[in-house]
């Protein structure tokens, strides 16, 4: 690759002006950057990169469709990629679940989400229903609509006064029980849902918008096995749309295909992107309940899409990709590498005392940092413990994904969700990595931090 140290970045901005190292290729599990350095991908990117990089079979399918038509817009043609795929789609959800729309990313496919349920309820003359309950923390996107129903406020707090102000319940983490529930846990959290509904008024509410299991904002945080079948038992009895956001926990990420099969929970709307296309293609989807799409496509319609939506590329992407996954039983073997993922974690917490807690549920992991186990005390937002363990891994050669405290709660944590496809091998040297990066951390934290 050609000397890139003095190329010029002025020109594009992201959220920060941190610069980072060009990425050169990829393969597997495996990224080199411009300077040659190996890492590995233990975040799958954006805990998107679902079947790896660099698939030979995908990319072929990519260039194919590329030759052959790029573009279809919807109200000229209809294309087959878009059809075949959706079918196909359909056959692994819930019964229920037999209608989708495609959109490019995980904020538009949220944002399709909330406009659906409202059309629904506009078209059959229920006009008070608009308001959308979602819950803290939360991370649902960062279109204005997604970003409403988002409870994650370094993100939010800029945009306030230009969003609705949707009411919110707190989110189940167990670790850091928002009720202070020690060991009877009468599902607080999961009742709430029902106490907003009756205070906001049952008429004006249209949905009930969560991740299965918490994702970018809490951290891979597992509800306790009958939460929601309470929140699907309250959604039923009020009638309002049970959206689950499967962004980041779609397409075998825990170890199903959906993560709603682990509690057998009927969704009303299930969102998808990110591992939807595994990062070859900009795709997201909504796939909806049957008779409430039919019916609202009866009463006129739906008054939204984009350009892009159920374009042939990202949808002959997406076909490829769920063949991939199933072809090779990746949300299997994302069970089972979870497994070796979590007891390898539990073996780094057992000698890093500041490692507070090991999650998680197939290959979306995280370990939540701590100054005291015993008492659980976070360590001070401004010792920023997250980035200085993510930038010590990236050192070693290692990819994780940090988050810090927000809204309140307290505890720094870094995601661990390497590719559906990794080996024992593999995790055996992503947990290796970590544990050089935990040692550097723990060497650079004062003596007086660590009980
Ligand atoms: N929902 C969830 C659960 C997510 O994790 C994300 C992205 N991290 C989104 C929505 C937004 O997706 P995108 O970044 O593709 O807009």
């Amino acid at each position: 690759m050609e000397n890139l140290d003095s190329f010029s970045t002025d020109y594009l901005f992201y959220q920060s002006r941190k610069q980072m190292p060009f990425i050169e290729r990829a393969q597997g599990v495996y990224i080199w950057d411009h300077t040659g350095k190996k890492y590995l991908d233990g975040s799958s990117g954006a805990v998107n990169c679902n079947i790896g990089h660099g698939n030979n079979r995908v990319a072929n399918r990519l260039a194919e469709q590329a030759r052959k038509a790029v573009f279809a817009y919807r109200t000229q043609f209809e294309n087959e990629p878009a059809h075949r795929y959706a079918a196909e789609l359909v056959t692994y959800l819930a019964p229920h679940l037999q209608r989708v729309f495609f959109v490019s990313s995980g904020s538009e496919a949220v944002e399709s989400a909330i406009k659906l349920c409202r059309q629904y309820f506009f078209n059959r003359g229920q006009k008070s229903r608009h308001q959308f309950i979602s819950r803290t923390p939360s991370y649902h996107g960062s279109t204005l609509g997604a970003l409403a129903l988002t409870s994650y406020s370094p993100l939010e707090i800029p945009f306030r006064p230009m969003m609705k102000a949707y009411p919110k319940i707190p989110a189940p983490y167990c670790y850091r029980c928002q009720y202070h529930k020690k060991t009877k846990c009468n599902l607080e959290c999961a009742w709430a849902l029902e106490r907003a509904i009756v205070e906001q008024g049952p008429e004006s509410i249209a949905g009930f918008i969560a991740e299965p299991i918490g994702g970018a904002s809490t951290g891979a945080v597992v509800p306790p096995r009958d939460y929601f079948g309470v929140i699907e038992h309250i959604c039923k009895k009020y009638g309002i749309f049970l959206i689950l956001d499967e962004v980041m926990t779609g397409f075998g990420r825990t170890g199903k295909l959906f993560a709603y099969e682990h509690w057998d929970v009927d969704a009303d709307i299930v969102v998808m992107s990110k591992g939807i296309t595994a990062g070859y293609y900009p795709l997201g989807a909504i796939a909806a309940r049957t008779e409430y799409v039919d019916e609202m496509m009866d009463n006129g319609g739906f008054s939204h899409g984009h350009t892009l939506a159920g374009n042939p590329m990202g949808c002959a992407v997406g076909l490829e990709v769920l063949n991939v996954i199933t072809e090779n039983r990746l949300s299997e073997n994302a069970a089972a590498m979870g497994k070796l993922l979590k007891a390898g974690l539990e073996r780094l917490k057992k000698r890093f005392q500041f490692i507070g807690q090991v999650r998680g549920q197939g290959l979306l992991t995280a370990i939540e940092l701590v100054q005291e186990r015993k008492t659980r005390e976070p360590f001070p937002a401004e010792q920023n413990i997250h980035f200085l363990l993510t930038d010590e891994a990236y050192d070693e050669g290692l990819i994780i994904y940090p988050r810090r405290p927000i809204n309140g709660l307290k505890g720094d944590h870094v995601l661990v969700a390497p590719p559906l496809i990794s080996t024992r091998k593999e995790i055996k040297e992503l947990l290796a990595l970590l544990e050089r990066a935990l040692e550097r951390t723990e060497a650079k934290l004062p003596a007086t931090t660590l009980g």
